[in-house]
């Protein structure tokens, strides 16, 4: 059973650092794909010490804890998350150049505004990402990627609390491939990462940055809630090919659909329930297993609920 006194004492350590706290807080409002129920409490993490003393108390007490960045790879469960919301956003995201080629960005920055940062010390490198709607530690977190870049080829490091220790970590060291990190399997949770950039031309800049969120307008269904491309590629495949070639261009289970405009994406046509987008992803992948041959791995990450949660 979840323990209503550690709760309590989770918040009082918030509101003594000065956080924003809400209870019963529903995911939906939190999440790109618009889907979600409440939480126990949802609290706006506004400094490193106060997300280590937060986790320090959960982990004690082995209190189910999620750490949330944007929300934009996430579907939750309609009937919500069973314990508390880490939230990493707006009250930490510090920007700052170390030196004249170098950022460092707490990991509740959106990476929009890394971009924008970068554009404007007329720094070139993160082109690539302007568009990604993440925060920065839920991009390190996935090592996110466009237009034949990823987050991996500008990292230097990152900060992290470990088992209850911060420290900084190479990003040689962080295990980064397609859509991958290590944080992904060991729980570490990313307070800030460190980008080695170079000098460019500041149009130049704005021109591939122009071009590139030209690209995302024109191809991806953005008028409509998602959660970004809903399955990784498989390797030398695209997964929008696939479940176009497979017949499945505006297939919907409920009120979630295969968008028409790009087969990679699943939509929220508007209401669609956490059951509706599950039981569409595992059509889609039990379809283009029969008509191709390759299985669709989620790339959207699904957060079932649990009564008894098992911490994140
Ligand atoms: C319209 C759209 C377009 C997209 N385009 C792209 C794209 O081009 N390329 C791409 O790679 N992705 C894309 N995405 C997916 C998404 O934006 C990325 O995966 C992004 O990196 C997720 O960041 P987030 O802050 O939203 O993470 P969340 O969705 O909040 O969280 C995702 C995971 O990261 C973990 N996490 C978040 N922050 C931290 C932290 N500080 N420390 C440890 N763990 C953390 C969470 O616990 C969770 O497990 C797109 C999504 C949408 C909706």
């Amino acid at each position: 059973m979840v323990k209503d006194n550690v709760i309590e004492k989770i918040i009082r350590k918030a509101k003594e650092h000065g956080c924003q706290v809400a209870t019963d807080e529903y995911l939906s409002g939190h999440t790109t794909f618009k889907i979600g129920g409440p939480c126990k409490a949802f609290i706006s993490i506004n400094s490193i010490d106060c997300l280590n003393d937060l986790i320090e108390i959960a982990d004690k007490e082995n209190y189910p804890y999620f750490v949330l960045g944007k929300g934009s790879n996430l579907l939750f469960d309609d009937k919500g998350f069973n314990g508390v919301i880490f939230h990493l956003g707006s009250d930490f995201s510090k920007i700052s150049l170390i030196d004249e080629t170098t950022i460092k960005a707490e990991a509740g920055c959106s990476l929009i505004n890394v971009c924008r940062f970068a554009y404007e010390n007329g720094l070139g490198g993160l082109e690539f990402a302007f568009g990604i709607p993440g925060s920065v530690g839920g991009a390190v977190y996935m090592n996110a990627g466009a237009y034949g870049g990823e987050i991996k080829d500008v990292l230097v490091s990152a900060k992290v609390i470990y088992k209850g220790k911060i420290s900084d970590i190479n990003s040689n060291d962080m295990d980064l491939s397609y859509r991958h990190s290590i944080f992904q399997n060991n729980g570490s949770i990313i307070t800030e990462a460190v980008f080695k950039l170079y000098k460019k031309d500041k149009s130049e800049i704005k021109s591939l940055m122009d071009d590139y969120l030209k690209r995302r307008k024109n191809k991806q269904p953005l008028e409509y809630p998602n959660g970004g491309s809903t399955f990784k590629r498989p390797a030398g495949q695209f997964a929008g090919k696939l479940i176009e070639d497979s017949g499945l261009r505006g297939f919907s289970v409920g009120n979630a659909e295969v968008s028409k405009k790009h087969c990679g994406f699943v939509i929220n046509k508007g209401n669609a329930t956490f059951e509706d987008v599950t039981a569409l992803i595992e059509r889609v992948q039990k379809t283009v297993m029969e008509k191709t041959g390759f299985f669709l791995e989620c790339e959207v990450e699904v957060v079932r609920y649990k009564s008894d949660e098992v911490k994140h």
